[in-house]
């Protein structure tokens, strides 16, 4: 299938709506293509009631003249020049045949990931990322008197709480890894974003009888004892409690969910393949969103994590800029220094504690979807060494879950993306290789015999 547009957004959340609204509002061929079923991101896509500012958002994306292709992921780039490219998409639903999306302009709005980081018990059922669990209980999980405990870093965590908590279930504990001196300057920041700063009071107001704990952090996830080898329906363990660790002591709470998550992790894999320049770990861009790649601009949490209001400035800014109104486009940008202030100041306050690494024994999982434990990956040079030794990160999610893990724990970056981004169906990679090698007997025709 062949689709053609003036302007591609990858990614339907704030930024990507921002983007693919500002692009159709001046007349262009503009479509969205988004792994997800429905559009709204990390924050708007699920939900009982969207608040007000996204509803608006949302109906106004509804009313764009945009072609909508959620379900759809891209996993590959099969041409790019400064006049335009083509991107092939697979679609979730099994069946239905891959897509080459050609583009004369392509907008990169990805958002991001939660990092999680291994400590022992980490894989236990019931153990999940934050903004995970966050969005199974907007999606019908139910939640009500269940003892959860939050953990990591970040403005996320407030968030979740107050979420789950509206949802009735027991937070018993609120644990950020960074101290209050920390998170202090983000305090200071915020003082310039009013509308966060009362968000987060509304959040902190919420969850004002869960204990907050600064310098905090889980230890290890604890399982109900297996009643021992048994039959093939031997019961799976399940989390029954998990051990906090502050400033030396450690205690155990019992819990029926444990929800981590240290900050958050751009996702740049496209932005890589497609060889735009990434600087500790964000696509760079110049103030109209425009990435080192001519045709390619960027927009949203690959940038920087700067909160929704950040991705909506961002998505604005690059779809103008991408339509030819880079007046407008630079008129909008003068707002971005501040989002951009509080972005860096975010990332100071959730800088990881060293100490956080050692959480991990030899015999904890990093790699899940490998089984890959510490201990194999202890002395390897690289991420490329591990990959090749250990096949850690070369699962199903390709790196997404341990590779955050790795970079904070020995400092590896993940290097250049390689295609397919996400695993694909071998009919997909087998119809490229087809177009690849009829492109290449075209372009060097075959020599008749005189
Ligand atoms: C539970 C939760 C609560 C939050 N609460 C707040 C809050 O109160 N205030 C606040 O300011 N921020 C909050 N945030 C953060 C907020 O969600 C983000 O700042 C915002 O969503 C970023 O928007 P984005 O468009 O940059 O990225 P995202 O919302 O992450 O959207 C990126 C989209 O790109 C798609 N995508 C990525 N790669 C591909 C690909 N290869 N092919 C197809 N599609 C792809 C993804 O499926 C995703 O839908 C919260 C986040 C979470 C998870």
């Amino acid at each position: 299938m062949k689709k053609d547009f003036d302007i591609l957004v990858v990614g339907a959340g704030p930024a990507g709506i921002a983007a693919a609204i500002a692009a159709a509002e001046n007349g262009l061929r503009v479509g969205v293509v988004d792994d997800s079923p429905s559009p709204g991101g990390q924050i708007w896509r699920r939900g009982t009631q969207p608040p007000t500012a996204a509803r608006r958002w949302n109906d106004r994306f509804e009313a764009a003249a945009v072609v909508r292709m959620m379900g759809w992921r891209v996993i590959d780039c099969l041409r790019l020049t400064p006049e335009g490219g083509i991107l092939r998409a697979e679609c979730n639903t099994p069946g239905v045949q891959p897509a080459d999306l050609h583009f004369r302009h392509l907008i990169l709005a990805t958002g991001a990931r939660e990092r999680f980081l291994p400590f022992p018990g980490w894989t236990l059922p019931n153990v999940m990322g934050a903004g995970g669990l966050d969005a199974m209980v907007r999606g019908g999980l139910p939640i009500e008197g269940k003892r959860v405990v939050i953990a990591g870093t970040g403005p996320l965590l407030l968030a979740v709480a107050a979420q789950l908590t509206a949802h009735g279930a027991s937070v018993v504990a609120i644990c950020e890894q960074a101290s209050l001196a920390q998170m202090a300057p983000l305090a200071l920041a915020l003082l310039r974003q009013p509308g966060k700063l009362l968000q987060g009071a509304k959040y902190r107001w919420a969850t004002r009888k869960t204990p907050f704990f600064t310098r905090c952090w889980p230890a290890a996830a604890l399982a109900e004892p297996n009643p021992g080898p048994g039959s093939e329906n031997e019961p799976q363990p399940r989390l029954q409690a998990v051990t906090l660790h502050r400033e030396g002591k450690q205690w155990t709470v019992a819990c029926d969910y444990l929800a981590c998550g240290f900050h958050l992790v751009p996702n740049t894999e496209l932005a890589s393949l497609l060889g735009s320049r990434i600087q500790d770990g964000f696509v760079v861009t110049d103030q109209q969103m425009r990435t080192s790649i001519p045709a390619v601009w960027c927009a949203g949490e690959p940038t920087g994590i700067g909160g929704v209001d950040a991705s909506l400035l961002e998505g604005r800014i690059a779809g103008l800029s991408a339509a030819g109104k880079t007046e407008a486009a630079r008129a909008l940008s003068k707002r971005r220094p501040g989002m951009q202030a509080f972005a860096r100041a975010l990332e100071r306050a959730c800088r990881l504690d060293p100490r956080l690494r050692e959480l991990a024994d030899d015999q904890t999982i990093v790699c899940r979807c490998e089984d890959v434990r510490m201990a194999a990956l202890r002395g390897r040079s690289g991420w490329r060494d591990a990959k090749l030794h250990t096949r850690c990160g070369m699962g199903p999610c390709q790196g997404r879950v341990c590779g955050g893990a790795a970079e904070f724990l020995f400092g590896w970056s993940a290097g250049h993306a390689h295609p397919p981004l996400y695993p694909a169906r071998v009919s997909s990679l087998m119809e490229e290789a087809e177009e690849e090698a009829m492109a290449a007997s075209s372009s060097h025709p075959a020599i008749e015999p005189e």
